[in-house]
């Protein structure tokens, strides 16, 4: 451009002159005659200034000016009228035909399987769910980014190719709308405009003077202003930049963080501005700051501002005219024009095609911008698209080689829209018939990779650099593109452009035939192993490349035969050296072969043959065409060679015989994985499978027993098959005894393996299905197990889906583990133990377990081939290798030597395969003689093993050996299979004779007779010994089992802990107590209250394996344990939480449970001593091991000895202190002890107290508010005359094992370091004790399970120790502050009671009120002299009032909270219970103003609060029960939800209708109900009906998730990052606990807690789950479980396919459907309190993961 005017356009003056408005403006330009350089000029003018604050822009007030003073004014140009009217009703002509996406890595993409023409073919998530597809096939995947939806193009879809919003004549177009969306003018503009527009845009983009601008812009003084500007590569980190930025410019980290993440998402960053010296000075400072010995400088330039701006401008350019172009076709093709066109007399390519050459050396945002224009103009129209695509072939070779030397990814290269365009099945074909596309590819390869050729002209691929080797398979993939589609219809031309690819294709595979050639190595083992990836990864590269050239080349017969005739040429072309070397003679049993003199362990081999396999692919493509017969009108006879093509094959076989015969072992590793790869799924289709065909070819052209000599000379073992051998030596007789049975099952494979479409006449559903039956007799195996196991073609399909079902029965998941098939029995028969795709491991595998099998059924062990398929007539003669000469001798001498003593050139195994042989032989030649005449088979296979050899080498026939084999003890494995061989003799003879109708018939029946008779003897013999061995295992069954039950007694703590107790009778406790506790009161609470049941407790320590009785006088013997904070009861999920509880008062729990702290037990004893020992070990050796840690020592974390689970403390086991009241005592009391009484006898021992403190010490105590009740009869001892006791004595050891724990509680429960001191340690006890009860309580209720028959043992034991330890924890502190505690938890419920801080009835649980009196109480007992507790009768009644007056406060919670606005459409009979809600509601209402309604029917009333106080009763039942010990009523025990109620009111002595405990105690009680409810904190509480507490509380589960996985996907896909607009590379995480979508692993949404950075999960998790939570990553279909900031794992995702199993990272990419068990699952592992547990167990098992870091989730 700068050269066509020097000096640009005349200045123009003026720039006032300039219109002031958009519209006047384009009038202006209107009446300019070149609208170019107008253009130009008005650009020159405006850009510099909008653009001129680079380095801190207002990128709001830029974008304002460049719409307003350019893009408006351009617009009103090109439709010459007000733009915005003008769009919008171009909007609606629904001009759009592809949808055209374009994805962004980490985006979903859906292809169908069912319709995609193949794999590339991709929808959009919208498209898709508006698609057909949707109820398909389909697969889902995760873009990398750069591809585009495909919806719309006919092409790519075999049906369906139009999603609803995409489907053209869609409601709302009309047909004129698309047909001419634009008038005349419009397109004139556009004509005018767009060329100006692209070019401006072309020019700027590849403008490469860094200090000058085009001539043309150059109008204004120029200033002195440069920028240095950065550039992002791929070898520099991260780290690195910032480190370099921040020597070099002096400048904070956090600017130089700025820059480097500009710089990595746009690809360019202005660091500094200023004058061109300081810039240059900070380029040169930036190059060698970030230059070391492995690394080159950072890219820098100084630019001048005004390139700078111009540069910036043209990409925003053309995003406006993505813009324009996305609402008319005309625009598109109008702009395709102008980038196609040539300039007149100039060398240059068109201004596309300069962009495309430019691209390699633009910065990633550059291209980013340029690729979508191209997406949006040329990709849209297909007819534009062919003229890219021949620009882009035009110049493929240009841009595959800049490629190669570029740095930067392949999806922002211009390379990556190859897959657009090569995979369209029209335009491949049209690139190969005008531009010769094959051939350009392959040429391009040949270019590129000369510098891995050797001087033979063979690839050598030894110290290649895997990064740019990898560049090379793209164009390798873009060969495949090409093939991926087969032409329908040939053209001539087509043909002869394919052939032409082809032979240069050919040239590829002759510089691989022998590649990579190998020695033996002898003597010394090799020093360094060489590379052998590439080669082997090239190999996979082209597999299906191959494959599809064959097919493309079987297209047609001629053809195909055309490109036989060029494949042999360029076998025998490399065959050269062989041809010409030196030649050697075998002979054996009269017959000779004169062959050339190689040795596979002395001579150069080679694995890779690729010209030899696809040769040998052709061969079979022309066996199924019939076409064999014209070869060789095409190579002639003596040209074929068939020694020539077997040889190299041949080689490769014996080489793999060689490696197992450890042969190779010095050659290492290198050669081990090579052979690996050989045979695996990856390769085996163009390796291994194609050498078998070679060699059956050789064998269906040669004449059988030379064919069989080449074999044993090349295996080296001519030798070994001559009498002569005898070598003591056993590590060469293994060696021979291996090449043999190597050889021996090759020529099986020969003989036997027909299972290819052209070798054999079957179809491929058969031969896929032939695969499967294989890989189930080895086991039963999961869907990706079979896929993985089955070879892909080049769609990616297995072809399993279709067949699957034919041959195997699918077996569905339980809750873990993944559905698995398993093979039909009928399909059994099908088994072949020699099947040719084994490995070793899974040869035997399916041998022992078919034998196993057959075993079970009673049937004989033999394990003969099944019937083969017949061989296609070109491979016919193959079979003739069974019965030569040669294969008779060798398998006579296998025999021969069995028999022989002396030999040991034999083994099993070989006699196996020579048995297999022999059934292979019989079986074809029954086979033969089924299917026609006798005198026409010449096939005698029966006749020369019957034989009597002449010579003494030959005295026996194989017959007569067999006989011998048979006796011979040792073969008792074998005998089965030698009688299935002499039944198959016989039936054969049978057969022969049949059809001669001359032996006498009675000789042969009565031979089948005998056959039968002595069939039937082995038959029952076998029978009498089947029973006997089945006998025999019962015995030994049984003997096991008593045994185990022995040690199940013995071990009873380690198995209990597992396994969930059916009934409590199991536990450990109940184990003694007498059948006659039925007898006993069945009631906890007052007067009547029953026994404890307690019993001698022994328990075993899991540590030193030693029993210790429980008492607490003993040393303490302790429970693991693992307190923990918990959400799961929270009744407002995310409440914020107090990250340090300092100041937290944890004495009244909210009623919205938010914060819990839970304590759970495995249930593992061990002593305290033992404990101590062990944890003072594990920090020892933590100390010594240099890995991070799985668990915090410091926080007193480590596993259990015995189950590995997670635990950070452990409670002391203390025993239950049996008490009894005598019944005459209690009624006594009862008689003096109302509640009335009571209350007055605790006050005055309350004020009493307080009276001794005011006097001094403690003034903080409340005060009684109303003392006046004046009767002195209560006086401060009176509390004491209801009975005492002494108080218990705690062992030392106890006492600190309940210090330690107690501090633990309140260490986590408040986040607080510990303090052994701390007021607040008594009420984190009472605490946690309350919200465990609760917790369990409610996993039951959700499980609907019985309150006590169904706890597992770990929650039982757990229970028990944590009441007893709660009972002992008052003997720790200071009894005035428990008293202290006490009075206040007290002054909720008692009248005349009442502290400044007593909370509103409404906003505490008063579960843990009542926990925390009850366990609190004993302290009103403390006298300073003596150490007294309460009797058992003084608790008993203590007990009951507390209880009956809590239980009145939560009736009056229930009942206030009650949901009125719930519709009462059941109206039910007036009960009596009925009746007394309705009063007591009606009495109430008074006392709160009528501010709760009294119009509620009592039906409902009661109904509510019935099912309200359910879970209170619950746990009030379970406390009482684990603090007392007594045994609940029956109907607890069991699953009776009916009599639960009953039950729970007659144990904790309430009546059944509660309103009467009100009429009861109605005096007492009125001043309390008045008291409560006229507590404005109270009235306040019920206005805000949406925070109120209503109950029973609801019950938490994971949330809702949808059945189709793809909905999430969806839901994802609409995620947007709060924090930042880029929307790469985002990783939406859902919470499962409360539905938020949170953006993972991104700094733009890290937090900062505590002074550490977190991602934004943690975060998260920390309000949501109290730090743990459960997350599903969506793109990645994996759950995660996290704790803490450090901690998590993976889980398996509740989503399934139709197979049974999940899909991590949608590698498969199933369809995936919800699997409710496994979402149960999951909810149960976090009720439970289970995920900490699962994260340790996770982390011990699987360390790998461990180097995620968590923290940053
Ligand atoms: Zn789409
Ligand atoms: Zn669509
Ligand atoms: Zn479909
Ligand atoms: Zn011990
Ligand atoms: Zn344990
Ligand atoms: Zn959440
Ligand atoms: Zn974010």
């Amino acid at each position: 451009m700068a050269d066509e005017e020097p000096g640009g356009a005349e200045r123009m003056e003026v720039s006032t002159e300039l219109p002031q408005t958009p519209q006047l403006l384009a009038s202006w330009w209107d009446q300019q005659v070149d609208f170019y350089t107008t253009f130009l000029h008005y650009l020159a003018q405006l850009v510099p200034e909008i653009y001129s604050a680079e380095m801190d822009p207002d990128l709001e007030k830029q974008e304002e000016s460049i719409q307003m003073s350019i893009f408006t004014p351009l617009e009103w140009y090109l439709f010459g009228e007000d733009p915005d009217i003008c769009l919008e009703k171009l909007k609606h002509s629904g001009a759009f035909q592809l949808c055209g996406k374009v994805f962004k890595s980490g985006e979903t993409t859906y292809s169908c399987r069912d319709c995609a023409i193949d794999p590339t073919c991709v929808l959009c998530m919208d498209c898709f769910q508006n698609s057909v597809h949707k109820n398909h096939r389909y697969k889902m995947h995760t873009s990398t980014g750069g591809g585009f939806c495909d919806c719309g193009d006919t092409e790519a879809w075999k049906t369906g190719p139009f999603c609803v919003s995409h489907e053209p004549g869609r409601a709302g177009t009309t047909k004129e709308n698309l047909r001419c969306p634009l008038n005349e003018e419009v397109i004139a503009q556009a004509r005018k405009i767009f060329p100006s527009v692209v070019k401006y845009i072309v020019e700027m983009t590849i403008w490469e003077e860094e200090k000058e601008l085009p001539p043309e812009l150059q109008i204004r003084e120029k200033n002195e202003r440069y920028y240095c500007v950065l550039f992002n590569d791929e070898h520099h980190s991260y780290d690195h930049v910032i480190y370099s930025l921040q020597r070099a410019l002096d400048c904070e980290l956090a600017e130089a963080q700025l820059h480097t993440t500009a710089i990595d998402k746009e690809g360019r960053r202005a660091v500094k501005a200023g004058a061109f010296a300081a810039c240059q000075e900070a380029k040169e400072d930036i190059k060698s700051h970030s230059e070391n010995v492995s690394q080159h400088p950072l890219h820098v330039e100084v630019l001048h501002s005004d390139v700078m701006a111009h540069q910036k401008f043209a990409l925003r350019l053309g995003s406006w005219m993505n813009k324009i172009m996305s609402y008319s076709s005309d625009f598109r093709q109008i702009f395709c024009q102008a980038c196609l066109r040539e300039e007149p007399g100039s060398e240059n390519p068109c201004l596309i095609s300069r962009l495309m050459l430019w691209d390699a050396k633009l910065y990633k945002g550059a291209r980013k911008i340029l690729h979508e224009l191209i997406f949006s103009s040329f990709f849209m129209e297909m007819e534009y698209k062919k003229f890219f695509a021949m620009e882009f072939v035009k110049y493929y070779k240009q841009l595959q080689k800049e490629y190669i030397s570029d740095d930067h990814d392949r999806s922002i290269s211009v390379t990556a829209l190859s897959v657009q365009m090569f995979t369209v099945p029209t335009l491949a074909r049209h690139l190969i018939e005008e531009q010769n596309v094959i051939s350009v590819i392959t040429e391009t390869l040949l270019e590129v990779l000369p510098e891995y050729l050797d001087r033979n002209n063979k690839f050598n691929f030894q110290g290649y650099s895997q990064d740019k080797l990898g560049r090379v398979y793209a164009v390798i993939c873009d060969l495949k593109y090409i093939l991926i589609s087969k032409p329908t219809a040939w053209t001539e031309r087509l043909r002869m452009q394919f052939l032409e690819g082809f032979r240069s294709f050919l040239k590829i595979l002759t510089c691989m035939q022998g590649m990579e050639e190998i020695r033996r190595q002898v003597g010394q083992h090799i020093e360094v192993d060489p590379d052998w990836e590439a080669a082997i990864a090239i190999q996979m590269q082209l597999k299906n490349i191959l494959l599809m050239f064959q097919e493309w080349c079987a297209c047609d017969e001629e053809l195909l035969l055309v490109a036989y005739k060029e494949c042999h040429k360029a076998v025998m072309r490399c065959s050269t050296s062989f041809i010409s070397s030196s030649k050697t003679v075998v002979q054996l049993c009269g017959h000779t072969l004169e062959t050339k003199s190689y040795r596979v362990s002395e001579d150069l081999v080679s694995i890779h043959l690729p010209l030899s396999r696809t040769l040998a692919g052709l061969h079979v493509r022309l066996s199924r065409l019939g076409a064999v017969s014209r070869l060789h009108e095409f190579v002639p006879f003596e040209d074929f060679q068939v020694e020539v093509l077997v040889e190299y094959p041949l080689r490769c076989l014996v080489l793999v015989a060689q490696v197992v015969a450890e042969m190779w072992r010095r050659n290492g590793l290198s050669l081990i994985s090579q052979v690996f790869y050989y045979q695996d799924v990856k390769c085996r289709e163009e390796m291994y499978d194609k050498d078998i065909i070679m060699l059956q070819i050789g064998a269906s052209l040669m004449d059988p027993n030379k064919f069989l000599l080449l074999v044993l000379q090349r295996y080296e073992l001519a030798d070994a098959f001559n009498k002569t051998i005898s070598t003591k030596d056993q590590d060469l007789i293994k060696q021979y005894n291996t090449l043999i049975e190597e050889m021996l099952q090759v020529l099986i494979y020969i003989v036997g393996e027909r299972y290819v479409p052209g070798v054999g006449n079957v179809t491929k559903e058969e031969v896929t299905m032939r695969e499967i039956i294989h890989l189930l007799c080895i086991e039963p195996m999961p869907h990706s197990a079979i896929a993985k196991n089955l070879p892909e073609n080049e769609n990616n399909e297995t072809g399993l889906e279709n067949v699957i079902n034919k041959v195997a029965t699918f077996k569905k998941p339980g809750v873990s583990g993944h559905g698995v098939y398993e093979l039909k029995d009928e399909s059994l028969k099908d088994f072949n133990m020699y099947f040719y795709h084994y490995s070793k491991t899974q040869h035997s595998k399916a041998e022992h377990m078919q034998k196993k099998r057959r075993k079970q059924e009673n049937k004989d062990e033999a394990l003969p081939p099944p019937p083969p398929p017949e061989f296609c007539p070109a491979f016919s003669k193959v079979v003739n290798l069974l019965n030569c000469d040669i294969m008779m001798y060798i398998l006579r001498t296998i025999f021969e030597r069995a028999i022989d003593t002396d030999s040991n050139l034999w083994t099993e195994g070989m006699l196996q395969m020579a048995f297999h042989i022999l059934a292979l032989g019989l079986l074809e030649e029954k086979q033969q003689l089924q299917k026609a005449p006798e005198e026409e088979v010449t096939f005698d296979f029966y006749h020369k093993a019957s034989r009597l050899g002449s010579s003494a080498m030959n005295a026996q026939n194989i017959q007569m050996l067999l006989e011998k084999l048979k006796g011979i003890p040792q073969l008792e494995g074998q005998k089965d299979m030698i009688t299935w061989i002499l039944q198959m003799f016989d039936t054969v003879k049978r057969l022969r004779e049949k059809s001669c109708l001359i032996v006498a018939t009675t000789s042969g029946s009565e031979s089948i007779k005998n056959d039968e008779i002595t069939h039937d003897k082995e038959k029952a013999e076998r029978k009498r010994k089947a029973e006997a061995a089945r006998l025999h295992r019962q015995k030994i069954m049984a003997q096991m089992s008593a045994l185990q039950k022995n040690f199940i007694e013995t071990h009873k703590l380690m198995y209990d802990s597992t396994s969930e107790m059916s009934g409590k009778e199991d536990s450990i406790m109940e184990e003694e107590s007498t059948p006659a506790v039925s007898d006993y009161s069945r009631i906890a609470l007052g007067p009547k209250r029953g026994p404890t049941v307690t019993e001698k407790e022994v328990l075993t320590c899991i540590l030193c394996q030693e029993e210790q009785e429980v008492k607490i006088e003993n040393n303490a013997m302790v429970l693991s344990a693992c307190v923990q904070k918990s959400t799961a009861l929270t009744q407002n999920r995310g409440k914020p939480i107090e990250l340090s509880g300092e100041i937290v008062d944890p004495l009244f729990m909210d009623p919205d449970l938010a914060y819990g702290t839970y304590t759970g037990s495995c249930g593992h004893v061990m002593h305290a001593v033992c404990w101590q020992k062990y944890f003072e070990a594990v920090q020892l050796s933590s100390q010594q091991r240099i890995h991070v840690d799985l668990f915090d020592l410091e926080s007193g974390e480590y596993l259990c000895p015995l189950c590995k689970s997670l635990c950070n403390t452990v409670i002391p086991i203390i025993p239950l202190q049996p008490q009894r009241i005598s019944s005459e005592n209690t009624e006594a009391v009862g008689q003096l002890l109302t509640l009335e009484q009571w209350i007055q006898t605790v006050l005055a021992r309350i004020s009493g107290y307080n009276m001794k403190h005011a006097r001094g010490e403690n003034p903080t105590i409340p005060v009684l508010f109303d003392q006046g009740m004046g009767d002195s009869t209560f006086e401060f001892h009176s509390i004491l005359n209801f009975g005492v006791q002494s108080s218990i004595k705690y062992s030392n050891s106890i006492k600190e094992m309940v210090i330690l724990f107690a501090t633990t509680i309140y260490r986590i429960g408040l986040k607080v370091p510990p303090d052994e001191t701390d007021p607040r340690i008594p009420m984190m006890t009472w605490s946690t004790c309350a919200f465990t009860i609760q917790a369990i309580e409610n996993l039951l209720g959700d499980e609907g399970k019985p309150l006590f028959g169904a706890l597992q043992n770990r929650q039982h034991n757990g229970l028990k120790a944590l009441m007893q330890f709660a009972i002992a924890q008052k003997i720790t502190c200071p009894q005035v502050l428990i008293q202290k505690h006490l009075i206040r938890l007290l002054s909720v419920v008692l009248p005349n009671l009442k502290s400044e801080d007593t909370p509103c009835l409404l906003s505490i649980d008063l579960f843990h009120v009542l926990v925390g009196a009850v366990l609190a109480f004993p302290s009103l007992y403390w006298e300073d002299t003596v150490d007294l507790q309460p009797s058992s009768i003084s608790s008993s009644y203590t007990h009951l009032y507390l209880f009956h007056l809590i239980t009145m406060a939560h009736m009056l919670q229930i009942l206030l909270t009650i949901d009125t606005e719930l519709p009462l459409a059941q109206v039910q009979e007036e009960s009596e219970e009925a009746r007394s809600a309705s009063s007591f509601l009606a009495e109430v209402s008074q006392y709160t103003n009528g501010c709760i309604g009294c119009g509620v029917p009592g039906w409902y009333l009661w109904a509510s609060l019935k099912n309200g106080i359910t879970p209170y009763l619950r746990c009030a039942a379970l406390f009482f029960h684990y603090l007392l010990g007594i045994t609940p009523p029956e109907e607890l025990l069991t699953n009776s939800a009916e009599g639960e109620y009953g039950a729970l009111c007659s144990y904790l002595s309430l009546p059944t209708n509660l309103f009467l405990l009100f009429q009861e105690y109605w005096d007492t009680v009125r001043p309390l109900l008045q008291r409560w409810c006229a507590d404005p904190a109270l009235l306040n509480c019920l206005k805000q009906k949406s925070t109120v507490i209503r109950y029973p509380r609801k019950r938490n589960s994971l949330i809702e998730l949808p059945d189709d996985y793809s909905c999430l996907l969806n839901q994802a896909s609409h995620f947007r990052c709060p924090r930042s607009a880029d929307d790469e590379r985002k990783h939406p995480v859902l919470c499962l606990f409360c539905g938020a979508i949170l953006c993972s692993q991104n700094i733009c949404c890290q937090e900062i807690v505590n002074g550490e950075e977190v991602g934004a999960c943690i975060f998260h998790a920390l309000h949501c789950g109290a730090g743990v939570c459960i997350f599903l990553k969506i793109r990645e279909c994996r759950v995660v479980l996290v704790e803490g900031k450090a901690r998590g794992c993976a889980y398996p995702a509740p989503y399934l396919d139709e197979y049974g199993e999940t899909d991590p990272g949608l590698k498969r990419g199933n369809p995936l459907h919800l699997s409710r068990e496994r979402y149960r699952k999951l909810h149960l592992v976090w009720q439970q309190h289970c995920i900490i547990e699962e994260i340790a167990r996770s982390q011990e098992t699987n360390q790998m993961l461990f180097g995620f870091n968590w923290q940053l989730l």
